[in-house]
């Protein structure tokens, strides 16, 4: 059988769960007992369990869920189990059906052991465990009769870390908080069971053990379990699905968002290229009128230029046939004076020539004259030679 004990802290759930275990030879696991396990061996899970257990507070789920997976792995509690400290909110519960169920070993029941505030702070704050065995002992309600040792074997009682007033008080708020709607969640699968869990510890023990038989058969849980994975969705069946959602609700966002936006868009479109339309006509005309002005401006403007620049032009061409007239004159009289200069050197010139001309005259007569006779006396010379 697979059962859970639900309580509060110090309703007496690991004591119960190491009689049933032992009754039924089913495996006893508990959560609160592997963390601590983990905790002393500073495992990677009991290192990261560590702060929060101090604290009285909840383990982060990967952690527990972690730690569970593994023990079931390692230990296979194929002729049953008690488990304690484990779901403690919906979440952990899902959680817990869903590694039973891929086990093939569903729940089958779940037994709450009920307890009033008042007597959870008393258990929880007189609670002694023996060092050696592990018996359990309440300095309020059952004391060790050695005070400070184990009745059975002598061991050191201890009191457990996480049970002082304050962490108390956290834990007792997180179970009325979290836990239990797992009561709920239970209930609606037919599994929840309540026992009162004041008096002796053999009469609860009995009251869980008559509730025990109430629970479901394990032949009912597997044909249950074999309906359920009848109805299992595979998972090309759910891409199927998600392909199928996807695509209609493409289609429906097409048909009611997309084909309208796009009618909404091209209407705004065609009106806007109209308004366009108009400005630039508008635009067009404006600015052929102040063309035109423009142009009418440039003429005026062009003929009054004309104007002023003939009128100007008139008054410098005067003023150069002025100049021209002035410089005319000016070099007539300059050229007139260069001619009488240079009449009066050529006359200068002529008279020295002439002058030079009559000095050197008498001495070509001379030599005129000295050439004649020569050329006679040749002659005389020549006749007298002849005679001979
Ligand atoms: P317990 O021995 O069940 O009272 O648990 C001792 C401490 O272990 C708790 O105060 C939590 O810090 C932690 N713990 C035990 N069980 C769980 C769980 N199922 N989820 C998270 N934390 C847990």
């Amino acid at each position: 059988m697979r059962v859970v004990l639900l309580g509060a802290p110090g309703s007496g759930k690991g004591t119960q769960a190491k009689i049933l275990a032992k009754q039924y030879g089913m495996m006893l696991i508990s959560i609160g007992d592997l963390l601590r396990a983990a905790v002393a061996d500073a495992s990677i899970l009991g290192k990261q369990a560590k702060p929060y257990m101090e604290s009285g507070q909840m383990v982060p789920d990967e952690v527990v869920l972690g730690l569970l997976r593994e023990y079931l792995h390692v230990e296979k509690p194929e002729s049953g189990f008690i488990l304690t400290g484990f779901p403690r909110h919906i979440a952990q519960g899902e959680e817990l059906d869903t590694i039973l169920n891929d086990l093939s070993q569903p729940l089958h029941g779940v037994m709450h052991i009920d307890v009033g505030v008042d007597a959870l702070i008393q258990r929880l704050t007189g609670r002694q465990t023996c060092r050696s065995c592990g018996q359990m002992y309440n300095l309020y309600t059952a004391p060790s009769k050695l005070f400070d040792r184990c009745d059975q074997c002598g061991g050191d009682l201890r009191q457990r870390t996480d049970d002082n007033e304050e962490t108390i008080g956290n834990r007792l708020r997180v179970f009325e908080g979290i836990t239990t709607p797992l009561f709920d969640y239970y209930d609606k699968q037919s599994k929840l069971r309540t026992i009162q869990g004041v008096g002796e510890i053999n009469d609860i023990a009995a009251a869980i053990e008559k509730e025990l038989k109430t629970l479901p058969s394990e032949e009912s849980l597997q044909a249950e379990l074999a309906e359920l994975r009848k109805n299992d969705i595979t998972f090309d069946d759910l891409e199927r699905m998600v392909l199928e959602s996807v695509q209609s609700a493409l289609g429906k966002v097409n048909k009611e968002v997309i084909e309208p936006a796009d009618k909404a868009l091209k209407k705004a479109e065609k009106a806007v290229l109209k308004e366009a339309k108009s400005i630039k006509k508008k635009v067009t005309k404006a600015a052929k009128k102040e063309a035109k002005v423009l142009k009418k401006e440039a003429k005026s403007i062009k003929k009054k230029v004309t104007k002023v620049a003939k009128k100007e032009a008139k008054v410098l061409k005067k003023e150069a046939k002025a100049i021209t007239k002035k410089v005319t004159k000016v070099a007539k009289k300059e050229a007139k004076a260069i001619k009488k200069t240079v009449k009066k050197a050529v006359k200068d010139i002529k008279k020295k020539v002439t002058k030079a001309t009559a000095k050197k005259k008498p001495v070509a007569k001379k030599a005129a004259t000295k050439k004649k006779v020569a050329k006679k006396k040749a002659v005389t010379k020549k006749k007298t030679t002849k005679k001979k």
